[in-house]
């Protein structure tokens, strides 16, 4: 006979199935050629994967007993178990072919990154025009005071965990059509860390960051508009372990105004004057985002016409200069009138000789389409 498979497993010929599989794991985990790449561990590392294959197998195990040995009977009985003891060598190329050369060794570390956080705030029309600052309230996690962020109770700290003996990961072999397949998975009793904490800290039950509410002063600068999102960088919520903090954005909404609708870095509105102030002209106070001014309403405006004001809108966010503030015009038709002001009117129309106008017809709506590239072109 040519190997003792129980003697390399280092138990007893009476071993149950749960004692070798035991043993197997043991020296599995020691000599995994991932963590021991020396050439002759690796031999041992494959001799071990013999003994497991055949004494964990009862039919195997029965032959061997009775002094054959089954891995060495090319072919016979070995089915769909083509890498069997000979093919086991390349395991590492098994290993990548099944789980991708991507699954990350060692232990992760306690210590993340913090995840970005978002909060949003609402500002006047005018505010977004020239900026400001503002006083926020965020409400994040810090990391912890009584731990520093390591997670350990005062006075103790991670030990090595011992299921894992500090690699975060455990083996396991599991029996395929390939034969044998090592899978390594997080370790179970340390999730993967390597270290456990005894003592977690009281404050923070071990998560090294505990949340807390702050005051932040944020600068809006000018232009800012619906959506716009301020990047604070590292004050966002700390990670776990004492990790770096993430990203605070601040996300703008603009709160409606009541006269002027924005549109890009312009503002619009409506003023709506009598029929004889379009025709005779007129001065009409408005309250801009720049103080009180008088929109010059020239005699012959027209309904639908409008009036930039140039300069008067939201300061661009980038590149300086402000946009424009126009104002469309829409003039009223007089209702009800009394006898004297139909008589004057009917004389108006007469001295003008408007009496039976023809009108002007024209296709379609050209007329309220020249209107609105009026308004976009600002004249
Ligand atoms: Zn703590
Ligand atoms: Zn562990």
């Amino acid at each position: 006979m040519a190997t003792d498979y129980y003697a390399v497993l280092g138990v007893r010929r009476d071993a149950s199935q749960e004692e070798i599989k035991k043993a197997f794991r043991r020296l599995a985990r020691e000599l995994h050629p991932d963590v021991n790449p020396d050439p002759k561990t690796q031999e041992r590392f494959k001799e071990i994967n013999a003994a497991y294959e055949v004494l964990s197998d009862p039919q195997k195990k029965q032959v061997y007993d009775l002094g054959g040995d089954p891995l060495s009977q090319a072919g016979a009985g070995a089915g769909a178990g083509g890498f069997g003891a000979g093919g086991f060598g390349n395991f590492s190329d098994i290993m990548d072919a099944f789980f991708g050369t991507a699954s990350q060794r060692g232990p992760r570390s306690r210590t993340r990154r913090g995840q970005d956080a978002m909060i949003r705030i609402e500002v006047e029309l005018d505010e977004a025009a020239f900026g400001t600052t503002k006083d926020i309230q965020v409400d994040t996690a810090i990391v912890c005071s009584t731990c520093s962020g390591e997670g350990a109770a005062p006075g103790t700290s991670a030990q090595t965990c011992d299921m894992c003996r500090g690699r975060g990961e455990v083996s396991q072999v599991t029996r395929s059509f390939l034969g044998q397949v090592m899978t390594s998975r997080p370790c179970p009793q340390c999730q993967g860390f390597g270290t456990v904490v005894p003592n977690p800290c009281p404050e923070c039950a071990g998560d090294g960051r505990v949340r807390s509410r702050r005051t932040l002063t944020v600068k809006i600068p000018a232009g800012v508009d619906n959506g716009t999102r301020i990047q604070l960088a590292g004050e966002g919520e700390v990670g776990p372990g004492g990790g770096p903090a993430g990203d605070l954005y601040v996300e703008i909404h603009e709160l409606p105004h009541p006269t002027f609708q924005r549109r890009g870095d312009d503002l619009h509105c409506t003023v709506t004057i009598p029929m004889t102030a379009a025709a005779l002209g007129t001065k009409v106070p408005l309250e801009t985002l720049d103080g009180l001014e008088e929109v010059d309403i020239r005699p012959g405006t027209q309904s639908g016409q409008s009036i930039p004001l140039h300069g008067r809108g939201v300061t661009h966010l980038r590149g300086g200069g402000r946009g424009d503030l126009v104002v469309h015009v829409e003039v009223q038709t007089p209702t009800k009138l009394d006898v004297e002001q139909e008589r004057l009117l009917r004389e108006l129309a007469k001295l003008r000789g408007e009496e039976r106008p023809q009108g002007q017809f024209q296709p379609g709506q050209q007329g309220l389409f020249s209107r609105l590239k009026d308004a976009f072109n600002g004249r």
